[in-house]
């Protein structure tokens, strides 16, 4: 199954933490096929001096939607992150991977909404996943 993935970060050595984290989900979610070059871009819904890194990746996973949320949520702790956004305010993170669709599944539970409600609206979501559209 082909399942897009928006990974981003605005912490430490972030380019260096993006690609652990493509490592990772390809030893554990699935192979990755395609990978966009890094968007730079300022926080997107709060203030913070820490500039954004954000790329797209195109897997192939045997995993199930929710099982793939499971994945990319353990790989978010194994690189360090202990916290979650919480009430939509945004804040300083080491790496975040949002599943943005998942073949053309449209699905809505507690833990899992796709496609990734907001991805229409982000730049740093739409412009690297057009580039690996068109590769
Ligand atoms: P955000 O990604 O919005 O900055 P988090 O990474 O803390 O914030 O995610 C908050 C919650 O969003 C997660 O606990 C997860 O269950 C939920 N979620 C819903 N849909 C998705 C999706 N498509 N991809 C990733 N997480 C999702
Ligand atoms: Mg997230």
């Amino acid at each position: 199954m082909k399942a897009y993935l928006s990974l981003g970060n605005n912490l430490g050595n972030r380019e260096e933490m993006l690609d652990k984290a493509v490592s990772l989900v390809g030893e554990k979610a699935g192979r990755v096929l395609k990978r966009s070059s890094f968007y730079y871009s300022e926080p997107w819904g709060f203030r913070s001096k820490n500039s954004f890194v954000n790329i797209v990746i195109l897997i192939d996973t045997h995993l199930s939607p929710t099982e793939l949320l499971h994945a990319t949520q353990e790989i978010e702790f194994t690189l360090g992150r202990r916290k979650k956004s919480n009430n939509g305010v945004y804040e300083d993170r080491l790496i975040d991977i949002d599943i943005l669709t998942y073949e053309d599944m449209q699905i809505q539970t507690e833990e899992l909404t796709l496609p990734h409600p907001l991805m229409l609206e982000r730049d740093f979501v739409m412009i690297p996943l057009k580039e690996i559209q068109e590769k």
